[in-house]
This record gives structure tokens, C-alpha cells and sequence, in this order.
């Protein structure tokens, strides 16, 4: 049996996975996806203490090497079921027939993009609409492209393409960004970015792939249409926990409550970074996030053991 195992190999989940290892812990990472989770796709990251600039792949990949080099094992499968309790052990099965059982269980599963909802979005995904920049900018070089939203993602990538097409239009739903004032700033330090605000995407245009957007505007419901290759959507996330439902407590938008050991309602159970409730979700929160979440599934454990 796994001492401890963790879901999601992002940076709240590797971290713990390094702070579970030095601990002397046996620890198992499951992960859907390839590892590094949303921190993979940003272009630069500069807020993290201690590392003046670093791409967010570097940051990811050095991460897991980290984890790894540790001893913790990481299995590429994604978990469909969870049983058991505390006091009998976990039991989680991954959707390839990877089944493990673990002492505690730490979710740090993280947040999925969230979508626009307007019709045609799925139909044009891939044909002109990306939910990542640094994925797919290059793809749209000297074009016209458009950023919907208003946070830190969406203003660092129409920075981004910014640099790689010939314009780019940053649409948002109020007057006020929410991204920090310093990228609200360099945005503006472009010339070939003009804002649209208090606007949102009424329609999308196009056959095969998508050649336009009508725009509504939010203060007086006048339309504008605007002709675009291609459009990314950055309106915030989702976070992943279909799969908890009814075995830890959630908020009203699915978030799961646990408090600042990372300790949710559920003996045994943890939940790290993004698909946690809380205020800041930043790359430094998630890592702080891990290691407390490792460190307190370790204290947990001990305890028990001495219990005995
Ligand atoms: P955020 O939740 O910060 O921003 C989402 C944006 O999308 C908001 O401006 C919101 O508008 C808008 N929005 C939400 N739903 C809709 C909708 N249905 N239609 C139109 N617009 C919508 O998400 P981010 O992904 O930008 O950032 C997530 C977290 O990660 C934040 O804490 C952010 O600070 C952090 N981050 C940090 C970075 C860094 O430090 N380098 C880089 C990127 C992200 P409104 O403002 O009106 O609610």
C-alpha cells in the first residue's frame, strides 16, 4: 500500500510529491494528461520567488524531474473511481486498469478552461479557436487574432501574439480588467493590440473555419462585427471535480473546501492548488499548497501509526 496518493501531476501535486518523498513516504501521482498542468502552456513566468524568468514548460519539466528523481512514481492513467475511508485504506482504479491503494489521498486535480458557451464554439475548435496561445499562436503569424477575457491569462496572451501577428483585439466583458495593473500596462504598451471593452461574443462567423465575431455590446446592446483568423479564449477555469462529488464538500462552483492544512471535511482526504477554495490561485500557491498538503497527510499518518 502507497503511503500517500496523489491526483494530478501539476505543480501543486508534484511539489507534494517531492515534499511526500523527502518525508520518507511512499507516494504514487496519477495523471490524465501529460504532467505540468495549466503552468505547461504559459509562455513566461516571472513571479515565481526566486526565478527571475522561466518558460512554463521548463518549470514543469523541471519539476517533474524533480518529483521523479525523489522516487515517486508517477502512473499516466486517469482515476474514474475512489473507495474506501481512512481507516480501511483508499482504493483508486485508473481508466487504463491502474489500480493502487494508498493511506491518503491528496486531489490536486486542478481546473479545466471554460468555454464561451455561444454556438459553433466546438465547431470551430482547432478551426480558429484555442483556449492556448502558446500552443497554438505561431499558427496564426502575421494574421488578425482576438483574446477574450480580462484576467492575467488573457492579457499575458494577446502580449504573447501580440509579438507573433499583426493585430490582436482583447475583448472583455467590463470597462476594468481584473489582471494586475503591471500586465494591464505592457498591454498597452502595444501598438498592435486594441481593446474592446464591454463587449462580449455574440456569434461566431465563418464556414469551415471561423473568419469573424459579432460582438454585443454590454452597455447598450448595439452589434459589431469584427473579422478575425483565429480567436483564444481565456474566461478562467473550471475546476475538475466531477469525480469528488459526494465524497468531499464542494462550493456552489465546485471547488472543495478544505482549509489551510489542506485537510478537506474527509479523513484522509487532501486538496491542493487550483481545484482548492481559495483566494489566490497563483503557481506560488499551489506549491505552497503541496507541500502543506504532503506535509500534513505525513503528520496524519505518523499520528496513526503511533495510535497503534
Ligand atoms: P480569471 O478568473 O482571473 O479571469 C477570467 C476572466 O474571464 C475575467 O476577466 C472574467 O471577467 C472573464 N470571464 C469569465 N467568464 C466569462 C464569460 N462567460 N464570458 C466572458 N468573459 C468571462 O482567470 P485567469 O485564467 O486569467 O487566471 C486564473 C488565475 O491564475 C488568476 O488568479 C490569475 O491571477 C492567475 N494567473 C497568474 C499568472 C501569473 O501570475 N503570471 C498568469 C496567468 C494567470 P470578469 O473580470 O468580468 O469576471
Amino acid at each position: 500500500m502507497a503511503d500517500i496518493i496523489i491526483i494530478g501531476a501539476g505543480t501543486a501535486g508534484l511539489t507534494a510529491a517531492i515534499y511526500a518523498k523527502r518525508a520518507g513516504m511512499e507516494a504514487v501521482v496519477f495523471e490524465s494528461d501529460s504532467y505540468g498542468g495549466q503552468i505547461i502552456n504559459t509562455p513566461e513566468i516571472e513571479n515565481y520567488p526566486g526565478i527571475k524568468n522561466v518558460s512554463g514548460f521548463e518549470f514543469a519539466t523541471s519539476l517533474y524531474e524533480q518529483a521523479v528523481s525523489l522516487g515517486a512514481r508517477v502512473e499516466f492513467d486517469k482515476i474514474v473511481s475512489i473507495e474506501g475511508t481512512y481507516e480501511t485504506g483508499f482504493t483508486v482504479k485508473g481508466e487504463y486498469g491502474t489500480t493502487e491503494t494508498g493511506k491518503c489521498i491528496i486531489i490536486a486535480a486542478g481546473a479545466r478552461n471554460r468555454h464561451m458557451g455561444i454556438a459553433g464554439e466546438e465547431k470551430f475548435e482547432g478551426r480558429g479557436i484555442s483556449y492556448c496561445a502558446t500552443c497554438d499562436g505561431s499558427f496564426f503569424k502575421g494574421k488578425t487574432t482576438a483574446v477574450v477575457g480580462g484576467g492575467n491569462t488573457a492579457l499575458e496572451d494577446a502580449v504573447y501574439l501580440s509579438d507573433l501577428c499583426e493585430k490582436v483585439y482583447i475583448i472583455h466583458r467590463r470597462d476594468e480588467y481584473r489582471a494586475d495593473a503591471a500586465q494591464v500596462e505592457l498591454l498597452r504598451s502595444r501598438d498592435n493590440i486594441e481593446e474592446v471593452l464591454s463587449y462580449v461574443v455574440k456569434d461566431l462567423k465563418g464556414e469551415d473555419r471561423l473568419e469573424g465575431l459579432v460582438l454585443e455590446s454590454r452597455k447598450d446592446g448595439s452589434l459589431r462585427e469584427i473579422g478575425v483568423d483565429g480567436v483564444f479564449v481565456a474566461i478562467g477555469q473550471i475546476p475538475s471535480s466531477d469525480l469528488y462529488k459526494g465524497l468531499v464538500d464542494m462550493d456552489e462552483s465546485g471547488y472543495i473546501v478544505a482549509g489551510e492544512d489542506c485537510h478537506t471535511g474527509t479523513a484522509g482526504i487532501f486538496a491542493a492548488g487550483d481545484i482548492r477554495t481559495k483566494k489566490v490561485r497563483q503557481l506560488t500557491t499551489a506549491a505552497s499548497d503541496g507541500a502543506v498538503a504532503a506535509l500534513a497527510a505525513c503528520d496524519l499518518i505518523r499520528s496513526s501509526k503511533k495510535d497503534q
